[in-house]
C-alpha cells in the first residue's frame, strides 16, 4: 500500500494544546515524525498573513487542521458567533496558505454535527448536506461544512492531496472541564466529582437523557490520523468514531460508578437535548485498516484520573 506520510517527515500541527492536537501531536511524535507547533501568543491562526507567512517559512510536509473554536451545546447554542467567525477564519487562512506555500498534504478535522439532524443512522460520509442542521450547532456546522467544500475545491482546482475526517463527540485528558462550555463528558465527570466531594445526594443532568451518543477518545482518535495521513487521499471526508453509541442517561450512570457518586441523578428537560442521534459509520476508515483501542469504561477513568492530578489544565 502507498504510504503518503512516512516518518519523519515534519508536521505542523495547528492546535497542538487542544484536546486533538496534543493527542496527534503525542501519536505523530511517538511515531518518529517531527512535529513542529506554534502557541497562540506566537501565532494567531486567524491572522492569514502572519499564517501565511509561518507556512512559507517552515514549509512542512503536511498540516493537521485541529485548531478549531469548540464548545458543548449551551456554548453554541447561546454564542455562535464566535463558533462561526473563528472557525471560518482559521480555516481560511490555514488552508489557503498551506496551498500558497506549496505544502502537499493537509488533514482537515471536522465534526459529526455537519451531518443533517435526521441522518439515516449510522451515517455515511455521503449524507453530507442531505437535510437540515441541527439548530443547537448550525453555525459551528456550517463553518465546518465551509472547510470541508474548502478542502474539496483545493482538491478539484489544484489536485492538491487535502483530505477531511469526520470525528464524533472526543473526550480525554486535555479536555474543557468548564460547566458552562464544557461537552457533556467532562461536565458529568466535573458535576458527579464535585457532588461526590460536597456529600450531595442529587445530580441534575441537561435534557431528557435520551439523546444517543458516540464516544471516542482522542488518542483513537490521534491514530486515526495518522492512518489517514498515510493511507487515505480520496474527495469524501472519513468519518472516524468507535461504531457504538449510548444514551445520556447510560452514560451519566457510567461517569458517577467511574467517580465514586452513589446519589440521585436527575433531569432537567428544560435544558436542550440537540440531536436525537449521530451515530457515524466508520466502515471506510475501518478499510484502511485502523479500529479504536480504548474502551469507554477505561477511557473515563482515565480522564477522571489526568484531571484530578491537573484540574485547572485549560483546553
Ligand atoms: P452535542 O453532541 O453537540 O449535543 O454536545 P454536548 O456534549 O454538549 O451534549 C450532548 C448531550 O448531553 C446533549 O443531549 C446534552 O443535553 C446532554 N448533557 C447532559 N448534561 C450535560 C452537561 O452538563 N453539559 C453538556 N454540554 N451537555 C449535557
Amino acid at each position: 500500500m502507498d504510504d503518503f506520510l512516512p516518518p519523519p517527515a515534519r508536521v505542523f500541527v495547528a492546535g497542538h494544546r487542544g484536546l486533538v492536537g496534543s493527542a496527534v501531536t503525542r501519536r505523530l511524535t511517538a511515531q518518529g515524525y517531527r512535529v513542529l507547533t506554534r502557541t497562540r501568543a506566537e501565532l494567531d491562526l486567524r491572522d492569514a498573513r502572519a499564517t501565511a507567512a509561518f507556512l512559507r517559512r517552515a514549509r512542512p510536509d503536511a498540516v493537521v487542521l485541529a485548531a478549531a473554536r469548540v464548545g458543548g451545546i449551551m456554548a453554541n447554542s447561546t454564542h455562535p458567533v464566535p463558533f462561526l467567525e473563528d472557525n471560518l477564519t482559521i480555516q481560511l487562512s490555514v488552508i489557503s496558505g498551506a496551498h500558497h506555500a506549496g505544502i502537499p498534504r493537509l488533514l482537515f478535522l471536522g465534526s459529526s454535527c455537519i451531518y443533517p439532524r435526521h441522518a439515516v443512522q449510522p451515517i455515511t460520509e455521503d449524507a453530507l448536506l442531505s437535510g437540515p442542521l441541527e439548530p443547537t450547532n448550525e453555525a459551528y456546522a456550517i463553518a465546518k461544512i465551509a472547510g470541508l467544500v474548502q478542502i474539496r475545491s483545493y482538491r478539484r482546482q489544484y489536485g492538491a492531496s487535502f483530505i477531511s475526517a469526520m470525528p464524533t463527540n472526543l473526550y480525554g485528558p486535555g479536555d474543557n472541564f468548564d460547566p458552562a462550555t464544557s461537552h457533556v463528558l467532562p461536565a458529568l465527570i466535573r458535576r458527579f466529582h464535585d457532588a461526590k466531594e460536597a456529600k450531595l445526594t442529587d445530580v441534575t443532568v441537561w435534557g431528557t437523557g435520551t439523546p444517543r451518543r458516540e464516544f471516542l477518545h482522542a488518542d483513537d482518535l490521534a491514530s486515526a490520523c495518522e492512518v489517514l495521513l498515510r493511507r487515505y487521499d480520496g474527495d469524501a471526508p472519513v468519518n472516524v468514531g468507535c461504531g457504538e453509541d449510548l444514551t445520556i442517561a447510560d452514560l451519566a450512570a457510567r461517569v458517577a460508578a467511574a467517580v465514586g457518586y452513589r446519589g440521585r441523578i436527575t433531569f432537567d428537560p428544560s435544558r436542550p437535548d440537540g440531536t436525537p442521534r449521530k451515530l457515524l459509520d466508520i466502515s471506510t476508515i475501518r478499510a484502511l485498516g485502523w479500529a479504536p483501542a480504548v474502551p469507554l469504561a477505561e477511557g473515563i477513568a482515565q480522564t477522571y484520573r489526568a484531571w484530578r492530578s491537573a484540574p485547572d489544565t485549560p483546553a
